[in-house]
């Protein structure tokens, strides 16, 4: 393991959604992981996954605890990876319905686009599974956003920069690392 890797801390933000999950991937690749709350947390990561769960509550608690101004500086420093909800607070417009977001990607997102819990499914990505659970439909993508991926024609994991975002949950994977946290401590490191 590379001595670099070692002094990555990922912070993953740790309102509420899948968060633990992310730990023994981060771990794998010899990296710091910290569950992150307050700003002083903030301050003490190099990067920061926003993990799946549910937007809207992700967002009332932001606003709840005060931290949108903060997350934004944040975000404006730091590389981060949008999953499934997270990819949803990074997007730049948000439909079915409409909600405020980060904007941090130029792609447009529809909340829930492959239906309701019942249709959520597992996919595999590059010979990986992951799951697909009430997930956005990525249905927009914008200048110098590139698609790493997509499944049944759609884009399910995108980059621009430092920001990345999947629609689909790799953290479900108990095959540690999984690519895409691999990707995104690459897109730290880089
Ligand atoms: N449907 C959820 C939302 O709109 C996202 C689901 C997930 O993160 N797995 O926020």
């Amino acid at each position: 393991m590379s001595k670099e890797y070692s002094n990555i801390v990922i912070g993953v933000l740790a309102l509420q959604g899948a968060v633990e999950l992310h730990r023994p991937h981060i771990e794998a690749l010899g990296c710091g992981f910290r569950t992150v709350k307050t700003p002083r947390d903030f301050d003490s990561v190099d990067a920061f996954i926003l993990p799946g769960g549910e937007s809207t509550t992700i967002l009332k608690l932001i606003a709840n605890f005060g931290l949108w101004n903060t997350l934004v500086d944040q975000f404006a420093k730091k590389p981060v990876w949008g999953i499934c909800a997270g990819s949803i607070l990074m997007a730049e417009k948000v439909t079915n319905p409409e909600q405020k977001s980060f904007a941090l990607l130029p792609i447009d997102v529809q909340r829930n686009g492959y239906g309701t819990q019942k249709e959520s499914h597992h996919a595999d990505i590059n010979g990986y599974k992951v799951s697909l659970i009430r997930a956005p439909i990525i249905t927009k993508v914008g200048e110098g956003v590139e698609t790493l991926e997509s499944h049944e024609g759609d884009p399910v994991w995108v980059q621009k920069g430092k920001y990345m975002a999947s629609t689909f949950h790799p953290e479900v994977n108990q095959d540690f690392p999984s690519p895409m946290h691999r990707a995104f401590i690459d897109l730290v490191m880089s």
